[in-house]
């Protein structure tokens, strides 16, 4: 999660003084570095993905399975080979961070990946190469998966187990600090910080899966009254940031040519954040009960929650506060390129004083305004000795805020100590998958897409009022399906904002509507107008000089996108929830007991190392790739046939 620093960090009594002093001069290092980088071009796209990791161990004597709070050592010794390879000038292939779990770690490749679509063909290789160099540290009955674990927080949930202490920073009932990722103190002095600025503990309300023999209403007994005061019936309940920091997430970093780019390519995959949320679902568990939800969005984002009663709107202002309407994890609220102002209908709090001083200096007002509103923020991890910085060859408290406000898509400006590293943009809303087959396709999906969107200078730009909606609406049990999301029925050129004005002023606006469409019609056409996320990509291929083999592996790729949409194939939410359902000891109660998480985990980490296969979940064997068969395949391969481009676009070229 973000800005990594050692010190002593302060508390929220102790940062209070600070919070002028850090926003102001962390509006100056983001004032300094964009002047010095306006300019910055970088001749080609570069990108990686980020994998969050849990490690489980098992109990195979008492099928029993547990988080392993062994992150730590884990780190240490994934770091001794770094270190190793450095000084033997030999390559390495991954990068590790610690994560909020003392469970977790997050892996990256060693170096970002390049702009030739044959880069897609190490994608694969790099996630098995990463998850191998972990197995060779990890015991026995240690495994790596990545999935969310789906009895955070029920009892016993670790090894070794640790006890829920009285006076522990999150005053949870449930989540002992002590499985929160000690080495680093911040995500403690996080917790504990979001926890006192809003006042009051943290906590969630799932919506549980109602089964036939589920109690109605399903309601807990808690041993303390807060406890049950905030909880409410047919919900779970959950009380801890490691509830949802403490499960596991799927991220992809574009690097852009320049700070145009990067903003306007922000805008375009903004309003496909819910789109993969909803393709992407993994998280039907939530403290070992069935939930009515896919996906940890909307729990992550209630255990971040840093407002205080009154700027949530429950209590009247105080202290010079004003309403704040979303939360710090939250879905974004404004586009940031001139281009897409128009679409941009939703209020948006602003920290005056950074407004005025970023308007001052030069920035424009689109720019100027995601600033000042990820700046009505306080900084949370705040270090005692880092307090006095130069402006000039520091961004840490731009960073500390910037890195806080947890988005579907994070605009990141080159980093000051990296100077290999130009502007990027983060897309941040996919869960994470099982396989790395899988976790390899979605990246290389939004890969592809983005290159898409660029060289056709495609435009997907909703309403953002509407990417919240649809975020609400992908987090529902089989959103896939059930749901319909808006989404432009028709592919349309991205207008400069002058001709976006003048086409709304001729009452025609854009020659498209926005319609409310599924999944399936998103991604593989609705069978009018809109030809489909992914047939639009073939043909982008199509027309690419790309050899037979990469091309094949992308198939595969947009193959298991296609079939995950189309309801071919399932979610990984709902596999897991099909899994326990028919599993005998399942009582339909939406209670999923230790025998049935051992032999879900279990077979989660088969299918993992490829020693089982479910059709159900990824489609057909992944086939070995031989070069002849791969031709062969390629000549013989079936593909529906596509309107042309143009005739997609109904005429229009450019
Ligand atoms: P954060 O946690 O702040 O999102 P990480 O360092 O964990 O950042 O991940 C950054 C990701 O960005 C990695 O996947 C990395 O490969 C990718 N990336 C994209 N472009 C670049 C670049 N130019 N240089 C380095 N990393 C890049
Ligand atoms: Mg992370
Ligand atoms: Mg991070
Ligand atoms: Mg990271
Ligand atoms: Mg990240």
């Amino acid at each position: 999660m973000g800005l990594l620093t050692l010190g002593t960090p302060l508390t929220w009594s102790e940062t209070i003084p600070y919070i002028d002093y850090i926003k102001e001069h962390g509006i100056d290092q983001f004032i300094n570095l964009y002047c010095r980088y306006k300019n910055r071009e970088d001749a080609q796209l570069k990108w990686g993905d980020e994998i969050e990791y849990s490690i489980v161990k098992f109990d195979h004597a008492n099928k029993k399975v547990r988080v392993s709070l062994h992150s730590d050592e884990i780190l240490t010794q994934l770091d001794k080979q770094i270190s190793e390879n450095k000084k033997n000038h030999k390559e390495n292939l991954s990068l590790w961070a610690p994560e909020f779990g003392g469970y977790m770690i997050e892996g990256t490749p060693g170096a970002p990946y390049g702009s030739s679509l044959e880069c897609i063909d190490v994608v694969e290789k790099n996630m098995i190469a990463r998850r191998n160099e972990v197995r060779k540290v990890l015991s026995n009955d240690e495994a790596l998966l990545s999935i969310t674990f789906p009895s955070i927080g029920a009892p016993d949930f670790t090894s070794p187990p640790v006890k829920i202490k009285a006076g522990q920073a999150s005053e949870s009932i449930f989540f002992s600090d002590d499985a929160v990722n000690y080495h680093n103190k911040r995500y403690i002095t996080l917790m504990s910080n979001v926890l006192q600025r809003r006042g009051e503990r943290l906590y969630s309300n799932v919506p549980i899966f109602k089964d036939k023999n589920t109690l109605s209403p399903f309601k807990e007994h808690f041993s303390d009254e807060e406890s049950n005061k905030n909880s409410i019936p047919d919900h779970i309940y959950v009380d801890h940031m490691g509830f949802g920091v403490g499960m596991c997430c799927l991220q992809v970093t574009f690097q852009t040519v320049n700070v145009n780019e990067a903003r306007w390519l922000y805008d375009q995959l903004t309003p496909i954040t819910p789109i993969m949320l909803a393709l992407s679902a993994s998280t039907p568990i939530f403290r070992s009960y069935l939930a009515d939800v896919d996906s940890r969005w909307d729990v992550i984002a209630d255990l971040c929650d840093d407002r205080t009663p009154d700027e949530k709107g429950e209590a009247p202002l105080k202290d010079n506060h004003v309403i704040i309407n979303k939360r710090r994890y939250d879905s974004t609220d404004c586009y940031i390129h001139p281009s897409s102002a128009e679409f941009n209908d939703i209020p948006l709090e602003l920290d005056k004083k950074s407004y005025e001083k970023l308007i001052k200096n030069g920035i424009d007002e689109h720019l100027a305004r995601h600033i000042a509103h990820i700046f009505i923020r306080d900084p949370l991890q705040v270090y005692r000795e880092r307090l006095e910085q130069d402006v000039t060859t520091s961004m840490e408290h731009f960073e500390t805020i910037q890195s806080s406000n947890w988005c579907n898509m994070r605009f990141k400006p080159p980093p000051i100590e990296s100077p290999e590293i130009g502007w990027r943009v983060e897309f941040r809303a996919t869960e994470i998958q099982l396989t790395d087959f899988e976790n390899a396709a979605y990246c290389c999906f939004l890969v592809l897409l983005s290159r898409v969107l660029v060289s056709y200078n495609l435009s997907f730009l909703i309403p953002i009022s509407q990417v919240t909606e649809n975020i609400k609406r992908a987090q529902k049990r089989d959103a896939v399906h059930n749901q319909k999301f808006y989404f432009r029925n028709k592919l349309t050129k991205c207008l400069s904002s002058d001709e976006n004005v003048q086409q709304v002023k001729n009452g025609n606006c854009h020659g498209y509507e926005i319609d409310e469409m599924s999944i399936n019609e998103i991604i593989n056409g609705d069978g009018k107008e809109f030809v489909g996320l992914v047939p639009l990509i073939r043909q982008f291929l199509d027309g690419a000089n790309i050899d037979v083999e990469s091309l094949f592996k992308i198939n595969r790729y947009l193959d298991l996108i296609q079939d995950r949409a189309s309801g071919k194939i399932f979610t990984l939410a709902h596999w897991m929830r099909d899994f326990v359902r028919s599993h005998p000891e399942y009582q339909y109660d939406s209670h999923v007991g230790d025998t049935i998480v051992y032999d879900m985990i279990k077979t989660m980490n088969e299918i993992t190392q490829g020693k089982k296969h479910d059709e159900s979940l990824l489609g057909k064997a992944p086939p070995v790739v031989k070069p002849k068969e791969v031709e062969n395949a390629a000549k013989k391969e079936q593909r529906p046939k596509l309107l042309c481009y143009e005739d997609a676009l109904n005429g229009q070229k450019f």
